[in-house]
């Protein structure tokens, strides 16, 4: 089994450590930031339905795959690390606040049907009915219906990562916190060695068999290095997170881009913002004040609730929504799994097999043509919602 090294310590990094290690090979991971200045830690956790069904989009097959590992890999990160992160089958409605958002929504409904999702279109009684947290938001006609996914799923996201970690810990996964790759080393085709900066300040030159880069957002500074243009925009995202005395909701509330995620114990995620702001990863009063907004329209009174958190992420945008994962072109030893965007959570465990395949010489179970890093792109915006 080879010695492999990978950059980058989010969800993708890893998850991809943890599947390798599973396999037998020494694996190492530099990280330069701590816990919660990653999009992975920003992540809020929700996962569509996402149901196989014929003549699903590569980007459709990777998730769906995924999600079906990820429930694999509850169970396994429970049993390994006594860690529950929390995936659970919680539904989802997506709410209208009027008659053409709501033809809007039906025609999104089909949609679902056709790809074998559940999904019920709903009158504003039935949201009600559905989710009675939402009884205020229909009185006052915020609300005139939806449609409603059963199958929409929400996972803890810090529990899961400190699972995934403290499962990579257990199979003997070096984690380099703080480490900051300055500089990647390639001879003839071939990385010899990546330069860093240890926490302790130290300059070190890491060696290894194989490379992934896996480092979100600033993969395509890395790359730029290797004269690859690697396209991982980032796209800021900021949370609210509100802290009710007792639970007010059971379901994931969508209104447009906008959510309210309730936790059991209380809490309600409040989010997000899709923005350009470069590599600044604070958050606004602006924004904050906005997500404070949509939850008093959806809820009405949220005077019971103290907010106990705001955050910032940043989102490895792509223009076509697809992540890049495979060899990186003209490095026999090197791979990348970055560019996941608004999905990386979901689509993280399905990213960490493909790479231990493509690492360990197995064939990968899905066609990664679609995924390729030096495929031509179309011109989506990446700002815009997949
Ligand atoms: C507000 C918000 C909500 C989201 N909600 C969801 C959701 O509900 N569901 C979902 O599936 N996805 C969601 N996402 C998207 C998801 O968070 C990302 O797609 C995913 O986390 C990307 O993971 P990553 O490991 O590629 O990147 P990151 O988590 O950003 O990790 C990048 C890693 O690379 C390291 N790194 C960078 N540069 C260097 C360097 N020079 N040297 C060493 N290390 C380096 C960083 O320190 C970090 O460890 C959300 C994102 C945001 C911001």
């Amino acid at each position: 089994m080879p010695d492999c090294c990978i950059i980058g310590g989010g969800i993708v990094g890893l998850s991809i450590a943890r599947e390798l290690a599973g396999r037998g090979a020494t694996v190492r991971v530099v990280a330069r930031d701590q816990d919660r200045s990653t999009s992975s830690w920003a992540a809020a956790g929700i996962f569509p339905p996402a149901p196989r069904h014929a003549g699903e989009t590569p980007g459709e097959t990777l998730t769906g795959w995924s999600d079906e590992l990820h429930r694999l890999w509850a169970r396994d990160l429970l049993d390994e690390t006594g860690i529950d992160n929390g995936l659970v089958t919680c539904g989802g409605l997506h709410v209208a606040g009027d008659a053409a958002r709501l033809t809007a929504l039906d025609a999104i409904g089909a949609s679902w049907r056709d790809r074998n999702a559940r999904c019920e279109l709903l009158t504003a009684a039935g949201a009600m009915e559905v989710e009675p947290g939402l009884a205020d938001a229909v009185r006052r006609g915020v609300i005139v219906g939806g449609i409603y996914l059963p199958e929409e799923t929400q996972i803890r996201t810090p529990r899961h990562l400190e699972a995934v970690r403290r499962s990579c810990e257990n199979r003997g996964v070096a984690i380099m916190d703080g480490s900051d790759v300055t500089a990647i080393r390639v001879t003839d085709g071939q990385i010899n060695g990546i330069e860093v900066t240890t926490a302790a300040g130290n300059r070190e030159t890491v060696q290894a068999d194989a490379y992934c880069l896996a480092a979100g957002a600033w993969s395509g500074g890395l790359a730029a290095q290797l004269d690859l243009a690697l396209e991982t925009k980032p796209v800021r995202g900021q949370i609210a997170l509100l802290r009710f005395p007792r639970p007010i909701l059971t379901r994931v509330i969508n209104m447009g881009v906008d959510y309210l995620l309730p936790r059991p114990d209380g809490r309600l995620l409040v989010g997000s913002t899709l923005e350009d702001a470069g590599f600044d990863g604070s958050t606004t009063a602006a924004a904050i004040d906005r997500l404070r907004t949509v939850a008093t329209t959806l809820l009405g009174d949220i005077s019971a609730a103290s907010l106990e958190q705001v955050w910032a992420g940043l989102r490895p945008g792509s223009s076509d929504g697809l992540p890049s994962i495979g060899r990186l072109p003209g490095c026999h030893n090197g791979f990348v799994a970055a560019g996941h965007f608004r999905a990386g959570l979901h689509q993280s465990t399905g990213t960490a097999v493909l790479i231990a395949d493509l690492i360990t010489g197995k064939e990968p179970t899905i066609d990664l043509a679609a995924f390729a890093p030096d495929r031509p792109r179309t011109t989506r915006d990446p700002l815009m919602p997949p």
